[in-house]
């Protein structure tokens, strides 16, 4: 019964809305990304969101495999899509 470690918690993809509009100037959680890892697909919605505190990273909900890192630096917020195959 402890609830208290919640940066452990996976957020969705929905979290990181904003993020996406601010990165690709448009909504972005009902995108289709393929897993370049595993293969899976899934709506970027459907995706598992961690802060882990510098950044956020977005993992396959099959594989675990890092899909997305968000970093922001000097105010402007970069991200790495290496774990996607596909993302339309
Ligand atoms: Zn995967």
């Amino acid at each position: 019964m402890d609830d208290a470690a919640a940066d452990d918690a996976a957020l969705d993809g929905n979290a990181i809305g904003g993020l996406l509009i601010e990165v690709f100037g448009t909504e972005m959680t009902t995108a289709v990304g393929t897993c370049a890892n595993c293969g899976a697909v899934g709506q970027v919605a459907e995706f598992a969101v961690y802060r882990p505190g510098l950044g956020t990273v977005v993992r396959c909900r099959s594989c675990e495999s890092v899909l997305m890192v968000f970093t922001v630096m000097r105010g402007v917020t970069c991200v790495d899509l290496m774990g996607l195959a596909s993302l339309s």
